[in-house]
């Protein structure tokens, strides 16, 4: 069997253009323009990577951005004073903090003091615990990214036996508590689990976020299950070319899986559409209009 492949980029395309849709239908609603704030500390170049395309993109779909680049050597009380004037700014309806932020701050006080209704990063304690207890929260980015493409290999996961491997707040948690809320039999995975591709050979659904490149194996996968990748890894090969490859051995997977994400162009690309969602949803929530169907 040759796995269908679960195409992010089309279904991040897609998501966008709905979500330009939503932030027109709220300026006109509200006269409000959703913005999203994005604070980078520092000049890591992978970050310095995300925070342009996060601000590109959230230009095209009709939204503010406001860029807040700050040296490296930003206090951490200058950090939590610019946090405190952005929640109170009523022009920014999402924040996030690029992460990492550098070692002298402490990035827990930092998540803490973002208004946990401006958190578009859901990674504030409010809204996880939100999540773990059903109630309305602003999910992780990645984590909701996973599910809706899940989803488009089948749209009712209700039943199968999912396997999250990965078990951070920013990833593994949350897919696992989005996959109990569709109904999935969940197995979280970790570093200290024992036989890990024997559990792996009973999922219907793998989700594979342990940081580990090409650590699942083709033979780990139940004939038919649904694949995703979360993992990202740039690999450089014997003629010096760079090649980026997931947490699963895609080319052995994709011929036992049933549908599978490849890297890149799988989840990578969905996670700043959600987060472009996330910041519309607060947006409308923030001007007590009901949620975007997103
Ligand atoms: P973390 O390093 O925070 O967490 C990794 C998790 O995997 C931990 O829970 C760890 O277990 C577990 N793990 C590590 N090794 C193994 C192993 N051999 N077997 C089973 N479990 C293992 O990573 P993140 O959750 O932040 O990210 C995971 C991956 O996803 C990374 O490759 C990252 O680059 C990628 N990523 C991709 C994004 C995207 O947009 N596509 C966004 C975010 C992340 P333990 O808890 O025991 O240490």
């Amino acid at each position: 069997m040759t796995a269908q492949i679960i195409d992010g980029k089309e279904t991040a395309k897609a998501l966008r253009q709905s979500i330009a849709g939503e932030v027109a239908k709220i300026k006109e609603t509200v006269g409000v323009t959703p913005g999203l704030a994005v604070v980078l500390v520092g000049a890591d170049p992978a970050s310095e990577v995300y925070v342009k395309n996060k601000a590109k993109q959230t230009v095209e779909v009709g939204m503010t951005s406001f860029e807040h680049r700050l040296p490296e050597e930003t206090t951490e009380s200058d950090l939590l004073s610019l946090i405190d004037q952005l929640n109170n700014d009523t022009s920014v309806h999402g924040i996030l903090v690029q992460l990492p932020v550098p070692k002298h701050i402490d990035e827990r006080k930092v998540i803490s003091a973002i208004d946990p209704a401006k958190d578009v990063d859901g990674f504030h304690p409010i809204n996880a615990g939100r999540l773990a207890t059903g109630q309305k929260a602003l999910v992780p980015c990645t984590p909701v990214g996973c599910v809706i493409l899940a989803k488009q290999a089948q749209a009712d996961l209700t039943g199968l036996n999912a396997v999250v491997i990965g078990r951070s707040n920013i990833v593994g948690k949350p897919v696992a508590q989005l996959l109990l809320q569709e109904n999935c039999t969940v197995t979280i995975a970790h570093s200290r689990t024992q036989n890990l591709p024997e559990i792996v050979r009973q999922a219907d659904l793998v989700v594979a976020a342990a940081g580990q490149c090409e650590i699942v194996k083709g033979d780990w996968i139940k004939p038919g299950a649904i694949v995703i990748d979360v993992g990202i890894h740039r690999t450089v090969n014997d003629l010096g070319k760079t090649k980026l490859k997931g947490d699963v051995a895609f080319d052995e997977a994709v011929e036992t899986a049933g549908h599978i994400t490849p890297v890149p162009g799988g989840v990578g690309p969905m996670t700043i559409a959600c987060l472009l969602r996330n910041s519309v949803v607060a947006c409308a929530r923030l001007n007590g209009l009901p949620d975007p169907v997103l």
